[in-house]
């Protein structure tokens, strides 16, 4: 990497060690890094954010409002007035008509320079103020002389407070005059997908050519843009790409063996394998019976049955005399799991460890002991218990449930980790295809797309909290006919110390109105056996209702609960509540959700309140949660401040994604060298999150 991209100038010196004070180029190199700049190929690759239209002048008069126009006058007048508040008023006119330039911070200087006489050009939006029209905080330049107009587009750049658009402009001139701007792509390819060469993009994106069409160029559909952005995207899919062969070319154990224990549990289970869990137990018995790791991920939304599919894998495992460790994000998910599988292999003679963290120290220990002998061949806990050295005798297969809660960062940061391990991902969350086919390419997917048979959908109810009373007299009637509820808290993401108060708040609240009834409460801060204890009643039916915060979101099986009320329903996202909603719908009676929100709901909650009311299904829950969310929210990237792409849109370019997938394994196979150098560009200078 160090071959392609030389350093910004300024960051070497960093590395001396008697500089006092800052030099300007140290100080301009720490605002690049910002910008997360630190090679020249990074200035090259750091595109204008949008145009402005410079190469015209507009009569005043005929500049629309909302539309970024450039005009051109003579100052009439100038003054500072204090109200409402101090202000630079600046009025301006042409032979068309008058302006008004308006600031709010400004400069003695600026003040003096708008004199009246003076010729000023200002580009800004026209709006129709308290004058009249008006531009608020225009660019505006005081012409001393006759100044021709600029006869191309101005590009503007993204940048950070202290780096003004002239010293970025200068920094970026001089990388474009220093790096190799020669192709990766091979002509043929280029040429058959239509782009234009990568020194004709990046000449022109930086430097629009006189006529060039603005619309385009505002819009990213230009040639050069579509250029850039099928780069960013064959990055991406390089790295992923690269990532999935070099796995195929790894060793792992083969477990091809079709012993008896996955055809007895087959054969004796209360139902018959939905087609869609078929097809990705096939997928995974073929990708297990091959010489190299197994990463595939399972999608399948909430209640489709992936469990099943997760036992068959492991009891695969055992069969080849390996064992399996399944992984679960929470305690209370992970004991579910464990009476799952229990119930479903101790009538094998299959042995289980279970690790929890509300064992006492000898009860982990004799887990552990039973780990390392061999003897449990299936060992159960949360993520946290793995990782603290469990040792295995012989681990063939790692079951990671509901992958989606770590966040696909997390998962590429653990990807080499256990890499001559098979496994197996587990995800409710549908990914939408486009997310699937860019931030999971180096997986191998399967989707369970059907619900068993015989299910009722939930009906989902919006009610405004002023008819809780409501609400309540319901779920009193319905436990006494025998029924369940959850009765879910509202999510305080602020404050988990609040968040916990509330939960307290609403158990006795809800204690306190249905005195015939036994109310139960779980929240992140009981312990263990506790949690473990009520979820316990709660199964068996002696709890009828349990208060519950976010803890239940995830994996809980309880068919009996047919009814969820979900308090301040409009501060939980929509995954959230999908996965909610999930936990009922699960026996044969009817289900009933219902939402209870506060007015007045903000433009996006009302937007995911009539998603979740109009949509059962999680893969078109999560296309709208895309929209409204973006990419990096979705993925659970944005908090580790990691960027996506950059250019590209996966939705409105799905189409150069497609392309860009066929060209990274062309490359790969074909051009590896042109692939290492295309990657060396794109991810030499930044921890960028393509999925390097
Ligand atoms: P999830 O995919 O959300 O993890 P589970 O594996 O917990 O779903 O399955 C939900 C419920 O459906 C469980 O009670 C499970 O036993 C049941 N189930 C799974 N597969 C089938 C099937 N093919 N037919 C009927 N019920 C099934
Ligand atoms: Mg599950």
């Amino acid at each position: 990497m160090r071959k392609v991209s030389t350093r910004v100038s300024g960051t070497k010196a960093s590395s001396k060690k008697t500089t006092p004070a800052p030099s300007p180029a140290k100080a301009n190199a720490a605002r690049l890094a910002k910008l997360g700049i630190r090679h020249d190929f990074d200035l090259v690759l750091h595109l204008p954010l949008r145009y402005e239209d410079e190469t015209r002048l507009t009569p005043i008069a005929e500049a629309a409002p909302g539309i970024p126009v450039q005009v051109e006058g003579t100052v009439k007048s100038t003054e500072i007035v204090y109200r409402p508040r101090r202000q630079l008023l600046s009025r301006i006119a042409d032979s068309s008509g008058e302006l008004v330039l308006r600031f709010f911070n400004f400069y003695g200087s600026q003040a003096k320079a708008l004199a009246s006489g003076a010729t000023v050009r200002a580009f800004g939006e026209v709006r129709t103020g308290f004058f009249g029209g008006e531009m608020a905080h225009p660019r505006f330049r005081v012409l001393r002389e006759q100044a021709p107009l600029p006869s191309a587009l101005t590009p503007i750049y993204p940048t950070t407070a202290g780096l003004s658009q002239a010293a970025l402009r200068r920094s970026i001139e001089g990388a474009l005059a220093r790096v190799q701007l020669d192709d990766t792509l091979p002509p043929e390819m280029s040429g058959r997908l239509g782009l234009c060469g990568f020194r004709e993009a990046v000449e022109t994106l930086h430097h629009p050519r006189p006529g060039a069409d603005p619309v385009s160029f505002r819009d990213s559909s230009a040639p050069a843009w579509r250029r850039m952005k099928f780069d960013e995207l064959l990055a991406q899919q390089l790295s992923m790409r690269k990532h999935y062969r070099e796995r195929k070319s790894r060793a792992a154990p083969v477990l091809a063996r079709k012993g008896p224990h996955t055809a007895a549990l087959i054969a004796g289970l209360p139902f018959r394998l939905t087609p869609a869990q078929r097809r990705s137990w096939e997928d995974i018995e073929r990708d297990l019976a091959q010489p190299h790791p197994m990463h595939r991920l399972l999608q399948g939304d909430v209640g489709s049955g992936k469990t099943v599919v997760a036992v068959l894998a492991a009891l695969r495992a055992v069969e080849n005399g390996m064992q399996a460790a399944v992984m679960a994000p929470t305690e209370i998910l992970a004991e579910q799991h464990f009476r799952k599988f229990s119930e479903w292999l101790a009538p094998l003679g299959v042995e289980l460890a279970w690790l929890s963290g509300g064992q006492t120290r000898k009860e982990r220990e004799a887990g552990r002991t039973a780990i390392a002998s061999g003897k449990a061949k299936v060992a159960l806990g949360t993520h946290a218990l793995f990782q603290d050295r469990v040792a295995f005798r012989a681990l063939g297969l790692a079951v990671v449930d509901e992958q989606h809660r770590f966040g696909v960062s997390q998962r590429l940061a653990l990807r080499t980790k256990g890499a001559d391990l098979h496994q197996l991902m587990m995800s409710a969350t549908p990914i939408p295809r486009t997310l699937s086919m860019s931030y999971f390419a180096d997986l191998d997917v399967s989707v369970i797309d059907e619900l068993p048979p015989g299910r009722t959908p939930v009906v989902t109810k919006l009610f405004t909290d002023s008819r809780r009373a409501q609400v309540v007299k319901r779920i009193r009637d319905a436990c006494m006919a025998g029924g369940q509820a959850y009765w879910v808290c509202p999510l305080i993401e602020e404050s988990e110390q609040l968040q916990l108060q509330t939960a307290l708040d609403t158990y006795a609240a809800l204690s306190a109105e249905l005195p015939e009834l036994r109310v139960g409460l779980i929240h992140g801060r009981l312990k263990g056996a506790e949690k473990t204890r009520t979820m316990a009643e709660f199964k068996a039916g002696r709890i009828q209702v349990l208060v519950g915060t976010t803890v239940i979101e995830v994996g809980v099986d309880v068919p009996n609960a047919s009814l969820m009320a979900i308090e301040h329903a409009e501060r939980f996202g929509l995954a959230q509540l999908h996965q909610l909603r999930g936990r009922v719908g699960r026996g044969a009676v009817e289900s009933v959700c219902v939402l209870l929100y506060q007015n007045p709901l903000g433009e996006t909650a009302r937007r995911r309140m009539s998603v979740i009311f109009e949509n059962s299904d999680g893969f078109a829950i999560a296309r709208e949660d895309l929209l409204l969310r973006g990419p990096g929210e979705f993925l659970g990237a944005r908090q580790s401040g990691a960027p996506l792409l950059r250019f590209a849109d996966l939705e409105q370019d799905a189409d150069l994604l497609e392309a860009a997938r066929t060209a990274a394994e062309t490359l790969l196979s074909e051009r590896p060298e042109l692939a290492q150098r295309h990657l060396e560009r794109w991810l030499g200078g930044r921890a960028h999150f393509l999925g390097a």
